[in-house]
Order: C-alpha cells, then sequence, then structure tokens
C-alpha cells in the first residue's frame, strides 16, 4: 500500500498544510480518505490521477474534512472527458446519506445521480468492508457524535488513521502492532481540548499500540510552536513523522 498526505492541517488557514485528505493506493483500490477544502487542487499539484479515485471514506462531517466531496463529484461529471461512467463508493459513519441529501439539495440532483453511480455506505464500526482485496473497518473515537477511526488492511500489512479525536486508549488496542499509525495532533497542550489529541496524548496512545511508525497530523498553527518531536520521546521510543502535505510512504 502506499499513503500520500494531501492536507495535514486543519480550518485553520496556512500556507503550506492543506485540510484533512489522503490519499491510499491499496492494491487495485484507489481511496481518498477525507476530502476537506483544498484536496481537488492538491491531488492536482501531486500530479494523482484522481479520475481513477474508487472509494472516497469521511471519518466525520466536519467541513475540513469534506467540503470537496462536491467538488470531486462534479469534477467527474464535468471536469474528465468522457465523463466519468465507473462507480464510485462512498464510505462514512452513520449519517453520510443524510449529508449527502442535504448537499443535493443545496446543490441539484446530481450529486446523488451525476451520470455515474454513486453507491453510499454507511460503515457500522467493526463491521468491516472490502474494497478490491483490501479491508476498511471503522473504531467509534471520541470528537463528533459520528466520527471514526480506520484501519486499512492488505496482505498482512495495516495502517490506522484516528480521524478527529478526542484521547481514548481504546484506538491504541484497536491500532495493536499496525505498520503505520496516523494519529492527529491538533494542539498544544497549554491548548488542550477534550475532543482533540496533544503531542503527549499522541506518544501515550503510540507507546500502547506499538506501530511500526507513527504519523502525526492535522496539526494547527499553535502545536508547531511546540518541540512535537520531544514531547513524544519523553513518553514514545519508536519512530515518529510529523507529516507534511505531498509525504508519502510504502507500507
Ligand atoms: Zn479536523
Ligand atoms: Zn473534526
Amino acid at each position: 500500500m502506499q499513503l500520500t498526505v494531501l492536507g495535514s492541517g486543519t480550518i485553520a488557514h496556512s500556507p503550506t498544510r492543506s485540510c484533512a485528505a489522503y490519499y491510499l493506493e491499496a492494491g487495485d483500490a484507489r481511496v481518498l480518505v477525507d476530502c476537506g477544502p483544498g484536496t481537488v487542487r492538491r491531488l492536482a499539484e501531486l500530479g494523482i490521477d484522481w479520475r481513477a479515485i474508487t472509494h472516497v471514506a469521511l471519518s466525520h462531517f466536519h467541513i475540513d474534512h469534506h467540503l470537496d466531496l462536491p467538488a470531486l463529484l462534479f469534477a467527474w461529471k464535468y471536469g474528465q472527458l468522457p465523463p466519468r461512467s465507473a462507480p464510485v463508493d462512498i464510505i462514512g459513519p452513520a449519517g453520510l446519506k443524510s449529508l449527502l441529501e442535504k448537499l443535493a439539495a443545496a446543490h441539484g440532483d446530481w450529486v446523488l445521480d451525476p451520470g455515474y453511480p454513486v453507491r453510499i455506505t454507511e460503515l457500522a464500526p467493526g463491521t468491516g468492508m472490502p474494497m478490491g482485496d483490501a479491508l476498511l473497518d471503522g473504531l467509534k473515537v471520541p470528537h463528533t457524535p459520528e466520527s471514526m477511526a480506520y484501519s486499512v488492511s492488505r496482505n498482512g500489512r495495516r495502517i490506522v488513521y484516528s480521524g478527529d479525536t478526542g484521547f481514548i486508549t481504546a484506538l491504541a488496542d484497536w491500532a495493536r502492532d499496525c505498520d503505520v499509525l496516523l494519529l492527529e495532533c491538533s494542539l498544544p497542550t497549554s491548548m488542550a481540548v477534550v475532543e482533540h489529541l496533544t503531542p503527549e496524548q499522541c506518544a501515550t496512545i503510540a507507546a500502547r499500540a506499538n506501530p511500526r511508525l507513527l504519523a502525526l497530523t492535522h496539526l494547527y498553527p499553535p502545536v508547531e510552536q511546540v518541540d512535537i518531536k520531544a514531547l513524544v520521546r519523553e513518553t514514545y521510543a519508536g519512530p515518529v513523522e510529523i507529516v507534511h502535505d505531498g509525504w508519502v510512504t510504502t507500507i
């Protein structure tokens, strides 16, 4: 599998960090995980064939994680010749169908019926969903009522993405011994809120999960004013990366 970070930022505007979006190649599946504003721009900048995306998985319904979804659906209809005919799977927590219906009410019926099949799956945590020969699964995390973390497994390799989350040890247990643990690292301890993680909390989760690589993302500007790696290393001794837009790893 290959993971490309499209957006390592948040809704706090940044010239270098776009809103949340990640692109994963897993066998034949071309998966966009979250789709915040700036995603279509980053896909173009990084030369990723956005027309080939097969699945879009949303972690939760905050704007910084889904606003470019209508733009992408529109691009597949009007931004390529010939227009898309292949189906796309859109996956998310309970409430996804309602969200898409609201987007259709705002923008037009094409959101749900763009001329190619849009298959909507509300993924119940723990049930699993095949994406080609890869398996997607979810874990409920504390952030919004619907928010989920995701896991993608293929050929004995596994990546876990926290989405946005507050501190939860169940995430560490669920992610145990994964290859890449992609954790949100939103705020420094001085600005901590229960809906997000601090570097110290990321370290506590990683120390329990024991991933091959801890990758930190979803950085608000204030957390970049502290020495994130030094704070993490007080508790967690394994490899850690603070990712940036365009960061790529092969799993
Ligand atoms: Zn967010
Ligand atoms: Zn959020």
